[in-house]
């Protein structure tokens, strides 16, 4: 299912982009990974990687996290480009269950 659009670029965003975002304490706004990084001025693959590790550590961000990873991503199936694809690729190390 895809929600808002990024405020400030206007991407669509996939739930796991949303959950990103909540995890980085952004409920109010939403924006996109590409966005967030830029925000706090670090490179989006640093900023993923210190997310994602993140997410793991926090129940309440890992289920929803762990259930997302069963669903397709709606960006992937419409052939558009999303950061799941790389996410999903992330090695074991960050992705322990
Ligand atoms: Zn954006
Ligand atoms: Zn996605």
């Amino acid at each position: 299912m895809l929600a808002f659009p990024c405020d400030i670029c206007e991407r669509s965003l996939c739930e796991r982009q949303q959950l990103i975002a909540l995890a980085l304490g952004y409920d109010e706004d939403t924006f996109c990974p590409h966005c967030l990084a830029q925000k706090q001025g670090i490179d989006l693959d640093t900023m993923l990687q210190s997310v994602v590790t993140y997410i793991h550590s926090r129940d309440c961000f890992k289920k929803p996290w762990v259930a997302l990873a069963n669903e397709a991503c709606p960006l992937l199936t419409l052939n558009q480009p999303c950061l799941c694809k790389p996410l999903m690729d992330t090695p074991a190390e960050s992705v322990v269950l």
